[in-house]
């Protein structure tokens, strides 16, 4: 293992993300992460100037491959975001990333109204097969406007409205969802680069406004089912995510 002292390469780090993050100097391990943030304070990332550390380290095994867990503490919300790291990621360059944002309805109880389950455990899958890979599990559900709001939106789907004009009609944008919190992650594991595994353009341009490089994006497509269809078209019409509009259309 390195000594700790012999890898600091922080002026690097300072150098690309300016401001905010200066004092994440490099450590050997994941475990050393929870000293070195222990007093971690900085001006924050994005407009809301959220400030996260590595709070705590764990192994975790699952039924996808073995994973190292790292939860979060942040200075925002009080929100428990975590990252799941396979492999040797801190220091690495292109490391396969997925965002994954929290989906209660899908992501544990199995709901068939989005592709949130599949595009997880598919991702998990496709990380724990690789030789190293990251996914940030963030705590924004329903896009960013809370489990109660999503099933507000879901009722009026029921009554016609696409899912950007249910969210609209509850006086949100289509996606709440910010990535400052994700950017801070990375810049707190010290990830070099990343290939993020997205069908999402504009996640790709936020993170890199935030100062991540991305430098390539791998694509995550699934299979439509009869009660997701309508969600993955809107996606793909009005999203502008890069997926088939057509996919899982009824053959003529
Ligand atoms: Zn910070
Ligand atoms: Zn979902």
């Amino acid at each position: 293992m390195a000594d700790p002292s012999t890898v600091l390469t922080g002026p690097k780090l300072a150098a690309r993300e300016a401001p905010p993050c200066r004092g994440l100097v490099r450590v050997a391990t994941l475990a050393q992460l929870v000293e070195r943030d222990r007093d971690h304070d900085c001006s924050g990332f994005g407009a809301h100037h959220v400030c996260v550390k590595v709070d705590a380290v764990a192994a975790l095994p699952t039924r996808f491959g073995d994973f190292q867990i790292v939860a979060f503490w942040n200075n925002r919300d009080g929100k428990e975001h975590i990252a799941l790291a396979h492999g040797d990621v801190m220091g690495a360059e292109d490391v396969p990333t997925r965002l994954h944002s929290e989906c209660l309805t899908g992501d544990a109880l199995g709901s068939l109204r989005c592709d949130c389950r599949d595009q997880l455990e598919t991702a998990l899958t496709r990380l724990a097969a690789m030789e190293r890979g990251l996914l940030l599990y963030l705590r924004q559900e329903g896009r960013g406007i809370g489990l109660i709001n999503k099933v507000r939106a879901y009722a009026l789907q029921e009554r016609g409205m696409d899912t950007v004009d249910a969210n609209r009609a509850l006086g949100f944008r289509d996606d709440e969802r910010d990535y400052a919190v994700a950017a801070h992650m990375l810049a707190s594991l010290n990830v070099g680069s990343i290939r993020l595994m997205t069908n999402n353009p504009d996640k790709i341009r936020q993170l890199e406004r935030h100062g991540v490089r991305v430098n390539g994006r791998l694509p995550h497509v699934m299979p439509a089912n009869e009660h997701n269809r309508r969600y993955l078209r809107t996606k793909a019409t009005r999203s502008g995510h890069l997926i088939d509009p057509g996919q899982g259309e009824e053959k003529p």
